[in-house]
């Protein structure tokens, strides 16, 4: 952390990307074909479980070895296993190596390739490159690195310390469902909804770093909710497994089965049942199962999991609905009726169109969402917000299936007057501030393509103008931001403000608009103490998201000062989040280093 006198730049944003993208050459492939299981080993041939995927080209070494993925298969003994090489012209003609479970190779292609489609996804939806969070560990490049049989556990999680994703494998159970063996071995690198889901925590942790700090139930169960979500919406550009599941399910997308299971493979190998470990629908007796942070964390991430879900499901069925009404000649599906021919192909395509909408928003509603702290109810802001500045008119009503499927599981932002959408959309600062002139469009120094990385001077001329408007005595309660001696801190003392990240947001609408904006992180410590003395850190933090022009559109703070939020916070500390600190040698709380691998 290198300081002014009134706020730091993040050591992250000055030493810039922490790998350089692969720059395109014009005889290049557009895309690279590779085979995977589409679910995992166990499901059906013909219900679409394998399928050949289209990863982004990029010229590979044998791990396989990309430019921001690195597969390196070590296993937990330390013995290391052949790399797969995918440059070989015979695995190139064959779309990569045939699905199997019992080749070390075919697991490290598995990883890599969904690993590149999730990643992938989150590229679309933000229209930039990304960066990883980790600032320790990873490969040589600073490639995330994936270890396919990772550790010897039921288990899979991100390191943040290793800058590494760890795939366990394990001893089948005495009794498995479903075509396993007993007692046989189990790879979690087999499994799509896990490789998503881990995946997913390790791009949300470059997108907003501080969601892995322990401060609340929420934060947690987001991070959970939020990389399952992203593992079940995955299930839906599966073609063959979509129609297959409408098939199946008389044209509903909701019914618990494929499309809604969550690591069904994990669920049949480990608990000795037919059950997955978890699914996107409610499954407690017809009851919605609503918020209470006093839930287990899983189990509150489902709770957001289902709302989602569930508005998903309102608008798959307002968009279908003219569709079966014309098959049906106006009568409907009856129960157990067979999709009449041609139906079940256009289902599938409203499904896995809707499943894409919803998939883009859930991630740009990143952008908007605190850097600290995060609650549900800022979550349902920050979709509201994203969405509305994209699609303003909302003709099919998503923003209200949405306020309806959060107040039905009694999720509630905090501080609104009411549950409507104007209501819930984040606001400017409630003093006009004067325009930021250095941050407007016409002074960014692209490169190229204005998705690229900046480079590191220009990412440190942004943070020094942002730095100096946001600590300007009287800008600091604009975003939500303290200065020592304020009587609200009663007597803690807070760093001054640490400019965290800088990143372009650019989004094209459905009528082909294209909308640029900057979002930046900026995050404010206290030092403070709990009630029995012991410090700690107490985190504060500011998104700003300034337009084209350079006037700050929003500013979404959760302040380090907030007498309210420090104490609610002290609570979950000593309660149900004291799991996840550890007291250090000089006596402070700091959250523990392996966080997934305790949560999960
Ligand atoms: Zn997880």
């Amino acid at each position: 952390m290198t300081s002014s006198s009134c706020y730091t730049i993040a050591d992250k944003l000055r030493r810039g990307a922490s790998w350089t993208p692969y720059k395109r050459r014009r005889d290049d492939p557009q895309v690279r074909p590779l085979q995977i299981y589409a679910v995992d080993p166990a499901s059906h041939k013909r219900e679409g479980a394998m399928a050949i995927v289209e990863i982004p080209y990029e010229p590979l070494e044998p791990g396989p070895k990309g430019r921001a993925l690195w597969v390196h298969d070590v296993d937990a003994s330390g013995q290391e296993y052949a790399p797969v090489d995918l440059e070989q012209s015979k695995l190139l003609l064959n779309d990569g190596i045939s699905p199997t479970p019992v080749s070390p190779q075919f697991r490290q292609q598995m990883v890599y390739a969904v690993a590149s489609r999730v990643r992938r996804s989150f590229r679309l939806a933000l229209g930039r490159q990304l960066d990883w969070g980790f600032t320790t560990g990873g490969g040589p490049e600073g490639q995330l690195e994936l270890r396919p049989q990772g550790s010897f556990e039921e288990n899979a999680f991100y390191d943040k310390h290793k800058g590494c994703l760890s795939f366990g494998y394990y001893k089948t159970a005495a009794s498995v469902e479903g075509r396993y063996l007993p007692n046989g071995f189990a790879f979690t690198a087999l499994s799509h909804d896990i490789i998503a889901h881990e995946v997913t925590h390790a791009l949300l942790d470059g997108l907003r770093s501080n969601f892995m700090t322990p401060s609340s139930p929420d934060t947690l169960a987001f991070h959970e909710g939020f990389a399952d979500l992203i593992a079940v919406l995955h299930h839906f550009s599966y073609e063959d497994v979509v129609l297959a599941a409408l098939r199946h399910s008389n044209g509903q997308v909701d019914v618990d089965g494929m499309l809604t299971a969550i690591a069904t493979y994990f669920g049949h190998t480990t608990q000795g049942d037919d059950r997955p470990l978890r699914s996107a629908i409610d499954v407690d007796e017809k009851c919605f199962l609503t918020y209470d942070d006093k839930l287990e964390i899983h189990k509150l991430g489902s709770v957001l999991v289902s709302a989602v879900f569930d508005a998903f499901t309102t608008i798959y069925n307002r968009r279908s609905e003219p569709y079966i009404l014309l098959a049906t000649q106006g009568a409907g599906l009856k129960p157990k009726q067979l999709l009449p021919p041609g139906l079940d192909q256009v289902l599938a395509h409203t499904a896995s169109t809707v499943a894409e909408q919803f998939l883009n928003v859930i991630i740009r509603a990143i952008d908007y969402c605190p850097p600290v702290d995060l609650e549900f109810g800022d979550f349902l802001r920050a979709v509201i917000t994203a969405d509305r500045e994209l699609v303003a008119d909302d003709p099919w009503a998503y923003r209200e299936a949405w306020i309806d499927a959060f107040a039905r599981r009694k999720i509630y932002p905090k501080y609104v007057e009411a549950l409507s959408e104007d209501a819930l959309l984040w606001h400017p600062p409630r003093h006009p501030l004067p325009r930021l002139e250095a941050l407007s469009f016409a002074k960014l120094q692209f490169q190229g393509d204005p998705g690229n990385f900046f480079t590191v001077e220009e990412s440190l001329r942004q943070a020094r103008a942002l730095g100096d408007f946001i600590s300007a005595r009287q800008n600091l309660s604009s975003f939500g931001l303290m200065a020592n001696g304020d009587p609200m801190l009663h007597g803690d003392t807070v760093e001054p403000p640490s400019i965290e990240s800088i990143r372009v947001a650019r989004r094209t609408g459905p009528d082909g608009q294209v909308l640029f904006s900057l979002v930046a992180e900026v995050v404010q410590r206290r030092h403070t103490h709990m009630p029995d003395g012991q410090p700690y850190e107490h985190l504060g933090g500011c998104t700003i998201i300034v337009d084209e022009f350079g006037d700050v559109r929003y500013s979404i703070y959760k302040s380090a000062g907030a007498a309210g939020r420090l104490q609610t916070g002290q609570e979950y500390l000593a309660g149900s989040m004291r799991h996840y600190w550890a007291t250090l040698d000089d006596g402070s709380l700091s959250p523990v280093a392996e966080l997934f691998r305790r949560l999960h």
